[in-house]
């Protein structure tokens, strides 16, 4: 039997699903339709943006003005981007329509994947991931009969179309929580490199192609067309670039001067 794990101040409970199953059901018939959709605490991962935007068809500047916060949360050396919540009574989502959601198809990872958690371990060969199962208090979809095993929810939800750059993303995280930044982070321009690099796909696509960028580091020419045509492979060279000029490390290689 799993072991529940109570957060304290709350009806919440979490605990790591392994190869177990859980009931859960989510649709307009239950009494909490869209419950979760007002006032949430919702992160947005860099790939959520791209997705977002484009659903949107914004710019990922607009998107990062119009829908989201930048705050520091459980991370004191790096900002974290939030979804903003509309000011109308219950702070719905600016995403939520009468008829549910109108980003569904390109809702964020979070909105997907709940009720897992997942955990992204491993190497850049080969990823795994280990889900949480998180239950809240006011959700009533547990109650549903509708069981599934974590690898049935994560593919009903198309949640592997984010799992590649989310764990690229979660070694890049974990970089930032050792707080590569200095003694004032806030100050620091390279943090605001990496935040550019990591959310801001218009500003840093021109930075690439129209700065000194191309003659600084060696990118290979089908990568560099990979990245002309797809922010996505923008974002994933943008993470290593992180890697290579906060960390020190990574694939990305300096151009040797004269070379
Ligand atoms: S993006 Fe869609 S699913 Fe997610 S909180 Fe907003 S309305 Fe709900
Ligand atoms: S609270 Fe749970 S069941 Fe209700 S809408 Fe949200 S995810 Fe679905």
């Amino acid at each position: 039997m799993p072991q529940y794990q109570h957060i304290p101040g709350g009806e919440n409970t979490r605990y790591l699903l392994g190869d177990g199953k859980f009931r859960f059901d989510c649709h307009s018939g239950v009494v909490c339709f869209t419950r979760c959709c007002h006032n949430a605490d919702m992160y947005l991962y860099p790939y959520d943006i791209i997705r977002l935007k484009d659903c949107l068809g914004l710019t990922s500047e607009e998107f990062l003005a119009q829908h989201t916060i930048t705050a520091f949360r459980d991370n004191p050396y790096f900002p974290q981007v939030m979804l903003k919540m509309s000011e109308k009574p219950g702070q719905p989502c600016s995403f939520l329509s009468q008829s549910g959601c109108r980003v569904y198809g390109d809702r964020p990872y979070s909105c997907r994947a709940y009720p897992l958690e997942p955990a992204f371990f491993g190497d850049d060969n080969r990823i795994s991931v280990n889900c949480y199962l998180i239950r809240h208090g006011h959700c009533l979809g547990h109650l549903e009969e509708q069981e599934w095993t974590a690898l049935q929810w994560i593919r009903d939800q198309e949640m592997e179309d984010y799992h590649e750059v989310n764990a690229r993303w979660a070694q890049i995280d974990s970089l930032f929580r050792q707080n590569p930044f200095g003694e004032k982070p806030l100050e620091s321009p390279a943090l605001k490199m990496a935040y550019m690099a990591s959310y801001n796909m218009d500003t840093f696509r021109r930075f690439v192609f129209d700065s000194s960028f191309l003659s600084r580091y060696e990118v290979p020419p089908r990568r560099l067309e990979a990245v002309r045509n797809s922010d996505t492979e923008l974002l994933l060279m943008g993470f290593d670039w992180i890697l290579r000029f906060v960390g020190g490390q990574g694939p990305l290689k300096e151009r040797q001067i004269g070379g």
